[in-house]
């Protein structure tokens, strides 16, 4: 087991299966954050820029992401959210092929990159579409039609994982430019953006990479493609110089480009330090810890209490660091578990969702969070209006 169960601030009693979607927070964050804010802002105040790196900061911080993902040092600078980063990258993704108008994406894609891309298409001149095919349908779909294939590579309520490797290929093959979102997939599961080389990829930092709430995104450019993209959210610290203020948008030599506005100090100070639990960590272990947990947690439930029905690919090979189920009162079922302090949530409709993240998730905790959920569905005690009652954040 992976010793840094004790790194992380878990409330007594409490078994965290929500990470996928807000990681926990680690027990030296509020030191980290609290130094920066009194002894940088608060005595260097804008000084801090130069002597504190701050703008420094989204290029040493997206280092260390890079590493998680396979991404060489210098291409993945942090800001932003994730939303933004789609937009940025998917922009860049149809310059690269000025004669091609259809983005390719599935209907197992989180809303909000699909939403980005539909007003994207709508702010360009042209006549743009965006097709959206069911997952399973996405290698037949990649036509020479195609301009940009943008995919999210663990599906957010399934947990059902594209083979990145495989459908890049077929996307360059069709000679299609390649944008993976790896919302669910940095922190949870081996992603080599060398070997795959994809040409654009995006990600968020407050699911398995425990940053906080609102803690940045970040974007990956393919090193060689870096210097050829004029960005279209072109800000001031994307400029070559943005302290010289001229009037017009010069971009920054290589991946500092990528950089639009004033980043996030506070949140990537948090994120900074969040990400030193993972020195000397290897994606292989996280991933091998993962799998054993999901696998004796749906095995466990199936035996045990086999109301819920498994919506997440049963072979591990296929499925993210979540597990799904669903269940015709799922979301009742979910908010008596969760007063039974067993974190998880609900995706409309009728998913309960379980992420396993093998930080700070062990054994003991799988088999106590499944007695407690098969004691819910035994005895009916999801089966009153306060459980029934739609909170506005699921
Ligand atoms: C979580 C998630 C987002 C969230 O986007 P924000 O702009 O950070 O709110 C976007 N896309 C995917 C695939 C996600 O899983």
């Amino acid at each position: 087991m992976l010793p840094m169960k004790d790194r992380f601030h878990l409330p007594e009693g409490m078994i965290y299966l929500d990470g996928n979607s807000l990681g926990p927070l680690p027990k030296s964050t509020p030191d980290a954050v609290a130094n920066m804010l009194t002894q940088q802002w608060g005595d260097h105040l804008i000084k801090g820029w130069n002597e504190d790196d701050w703008m420094g900061q989204p290029t040493r911080v997206g280092n260390m992401v890079g590493r998680l993902i396979g991404a060489p040092e210098g291409s993945v600078p942090m800001g932003d959210t994730l939303s933004i980063k789609v937009f940025q990258a998917l922009s860049s993704a149809l310059d690269l092929r000025p004669d091609r108008h259809v983005v390719l994406s599935d209907s197992g894609n989180f809303p909000t990159d699909l939403y980005m891309a539909e007003g994207l298409l709508r702010s360009r001149a042209g006549d743009y579409e965006l097709r959206v095919v069911p997952p399973e349908d996405i290698q037949a779909a990649i036509t020479d039609e195609v301009a940009v294939v943008m995919l999210t590579q663990v599906d957010y309520r399934t947990g059902r994982m594209h083979d990145m490797a495989a459908i890049t290929q077929a996307a360059h093959a069709a000679g299609a430019v390649m944008v993976w979102d790896l919302a669910h997939s940095a922190g949870a599961v081996p992603v080599d953006l060398h070997a795959v080389q994809c040409e654009f990829a995006v990600g968020c930092t407050y699911k398995y990479l425990n940053g906080g709430p609102g803690a940045p995104a970040f974007i990956y450019v393919r090193p060689d493609l870096i210097d050829t993209l004029d960005p279209v959210l072109c800000g001031w610290l994307g400029h070559d110089a943005p302290f010289a203020f001229e009037p017009s948008y010069r971009p920054a030599p290589g991946i500092e480009r990528m950089r639009v506005g004033t980043p996030p100090v506070m949140q990537l100070t948090a994120l900074e330090d969040a990400l030193r639990i993972w020195d000397g960590i290897e994606m292989d272990d996280i991933r091998a810890a993962s799998l054993r947990l999901s696998d004796v947690f749906i095995h466990q439930i199936e035996t045990r209490c086999p109301e819920p029905t498994l919506v997440s690919p049963r072979e591990g090979a296929l499925r993210g660091s979540q597990v799904s189920f669903t269940h015709p009162e799922g979301y009742a079922v979910m908010q008596a578990l969760i007063a039974h302090d067993v974190i998880g949530d609900y995706r409309a409709p009728n998913i309960m969702r379980f992420g396993f993240t093998p930080l700070y998730i062990d054994e003991n905790d799988v088999s106590s969070a499944v007695d407690r959920l098969c004691g819910i569905l035994e005895n009916r005690l999801w089966d009153t209006p306060e459980y029934r009652a739609t909170k506005r954040v699921t």
